[in-house]
């Protein structure tokens, strides 16, 4: 007899895959946010390197809103940055693309300059120069649900990045960089399936 299998509550905090080899080129449906875009030189940063060499990571967030724009005021007001927006449920781009906000060329703040983990980038820190960040907007309140697009939109977005980036090895929450400080994309992303459409079923 089996036992049945007990349900453990997702944490955040361990939401971690690497990337074990490369795929095939992805394409990746992406608008330019032009205000986000406009702002981006100022509120991020060289990466002491081209992209194709320094990017290892991408870091998973939500945005604990409900907009796109509430995503890019953060941008605008010079707080911090990232390269990608999923929009949210009832935003006319949910279902059609995701925003690109930030060159990916340019290292955007999104992680705390003394964030490292053990497992990611062999502990180093200064990790904004390498990595893209991702931001799902949600309300990360505990019952917003992620739709099944933006599940699905955020894997393309690694997909693509992955193809495309020869030294990217890791994907992770911004919970597992900073979990004194931050809980996203929180316990409703549902990591395990993100990871299966990632690495392909
Ligand atoms: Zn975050």
């Amino acid at each position: 007899m089996t036992k049945p299998e007990t349900r453990i509550a997702a944490d955040p905090k361990n939401y971690q895959f690497d990337l074990p080899f490369r795929p095939e080129p992805a394409p990746l449906a992406e608008t330019i946010h032009k205000r986000a875009w406009a702002v981006a030189g100022t509120v991020a940063s060289l990466r002491g390197g081209p992209p194709e060499e320094t990017v290892r990571l991408i870091v998973i967030h939500a945005t604990a809103g409900s907009t796109t724009d509430g995503a890019v005021s953060v941008m605008a007001a010079g707080r911090a940055s990232f390269h990608w927006v999923v929009p949210g449920k009832d935003e006319p781009a949910h279902g059609r693309h995701v925003w690109a906000t930030c060159p990916e060329r340019l290292a955007a703040w999104h992680v705390r300059r003394s964030c490292a983990h053990p497992d990611i980038c062999d502990g180093a820190n200064n990790l904004n120069r390498a990595s893209l960040g991702i931001e799902v907007v949600n309300r990360q309140d505990g019952e917003d649900p992620f739709s099944d697009w933006q599940i699905e939109a955020a894997a393309a977005i690694v997909r693509y990045a992955w193809a495309k980036y020869p030294n990217l090895a890791h994907v992770t929450s911004h919970a597992r960089l900073d979990p004194g400080r931050r809980t996203d994309p929180g316990v409703n992303f549902p990591w395990t399936e993100f990871m299966e459409r990632v690495r392909g079923r």
